[in-house]
């Protein structure tokens, strides 16, 4: 209902009502208030390389700061495909196929408001990142998750369950591998299956990788899904830099994909922010070319810290899941007397002095299980080795 407010008659607007202020703001400024160490949201602390760095120092001196093309810099498009190509062996042209956004945060919005009319369906993989039902809900359509199992330590997929849930308004499938909150890397069986499903029933897949560099365990390994036979015809991958080189301020994304469905997601692309961020296109095409080495470095101190963090969580007397790739850690809480994370969050400053954010912020499904906590290890090894200090001494 519109209701007067002061003088002028105005509220929110539907699709943004009840939107309301985030679990991740509640827990930021907990953390801000207490001192606890913030293993909340995954704001890295970690170093990114010194030449990107630099690079855009002096992009920024030498006076590239206007508009960059609304397509992207062209030795960013050319950066991207040629990743893409020696990676995957997936081949784009940076013409047309290729298009730059300001972080991936805004490929998922202008991907989702190209592709999908009032009352279509996307379907995502619950638990999910939270601008997937934002997002969603701003192009008017409804997020359906697809709930995935907890198996021993892990998560999996149902693909009965996914098969179940397409119906003859689902258009696209938002697959978010390596996932977070999870930290799982789907395997090329779970691919397989996905893959033959989006075929069958003629889906559009959304892809989000911007963990792609960060698959950390022996083992797991990412692979777009646009790499399986008839896919590539049908899927938008979606990446960033903020993720890759610990500069998550800097909002750099892109969305690769055949012409057409590119063309679709520029055009609402185009009338968000049109284009952004000159100098740090320029310098990332450099840092792209070499993103192998640095990934290699970045990987390994994740590795670390999801160590030293699951060890110190299992000493606390928690018990972590199996994360192989991202950003995050995520541990049941149950074994220290509470069902609901939320509440265990909120004591956690006061207890432990460490802040975490309940996983059910990341859930569709109202039944989800309540009492996971997500723990962000992309963090100074000394704060995460205070923050397993205080866990053990607070169990
Ligand atoms: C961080 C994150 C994003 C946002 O990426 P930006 O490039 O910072 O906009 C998108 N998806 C997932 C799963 C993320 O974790």
């Amino acid at each position: 209902m519109r209701g007067a407010v002061g003088s002028a008659n105005w509220s929110p607007a539907a699709r943004v009502r009840d939107m309301g202020t985030s679990i991740f703001t509640e827990m930021t400024e907990l953390a801000r208030r207490t001192g606890a160490v913030n293993l909340g949201q995954g704001v890295p602390e970690l170093d990114s390389p010194a030449t990107l760095l630099k690079d855009v120092a002096d992009a920024v001196l030498a006076g590239s700061n206007q508009y960059p093309p609304a397509v992207g810099c062209a030795a960013l498009r050319e950066a991207i495909a040629a990743h893409q190509l020696r990676r995957y062996g997936l081949d784009y042209r940076p013409a047309g196929e290729v298009l730059v956004t300001t972080g991936a945060t805004e490929a998922l919005a202008a991907a989702l408001l190209a592709l999908c009319d009032p009352g279509d369906e996307i379907i995502a993989f619950d638990p999910c990142y939270d601008a997937y039902a934002a997002d969603a809900r701003l192009a008017g359509a409804r997020l359906v998750g697809v709930p995935l199992v907890l198996d021993g330590d892990g998560f999996a997929l149902d693909a009965d369950a996914l098969r179940a849930a397409v119906t003859p308004r689902t258009r696209v499938l938002l697959l978010n591998s390596p996932h977070n909150p999870t930290g799982k890397v789907f395997t090329a069986d779970e691919l397989a299956a996905i893959a033959e499903i989006c075929r069958e029933r003629s889906l559009t897949v959304i892809t989000d990788e911007v963990y792609e560099h960060l698959v950390y365990s022996d083992g797991a390994r990412h692979l777009p899904i646009a790499t399986l036979p008839g896919m590539r015809e049908r899927t938008l991958i979606i990446s960033s830099a903020g993720k890759t080189f610990n500069v998550t301020g800097w909002k750099v994304g892109w969305v690769c994909g055949p012409a057409p469905l590119v063309a679709a997601v520029n055009s609402a692309k185009q009338f968000l922010t049109y284009a952004s961020g000159t100098p740090y296109q320029e310098a990332l095409a450099r840092a792209l070319d070499s993103v192998e080495e640095w990934a290699a470095g970045l990987r390994d101190t994740l590795r670390q810290n999801r160590d030293l963090l699951s060890d110190g969580l299992t000493r606390a007397g928690l018990r972590p899941l199996r994360a192989d790739a991202g950003y995050f850690v995520q541990a049941d809480v149950r074994p220290w007397g509470y069902s609901d994370g939320v509440q265990f969050c909120r004591d956690l400053p006061e207890r432990a002095g460490v802040v975490a954010i309940p996983t059910v912020a990341f859930y569709l499904d109202a039944d989800a299980p309540a009492w996971l906590v997500r723990f962000s290890i992309c963090k100074r090894d000394d704060s995460i080795r205070k923050a397993v200090d205080q866990l053990m001494a607070a169990r």
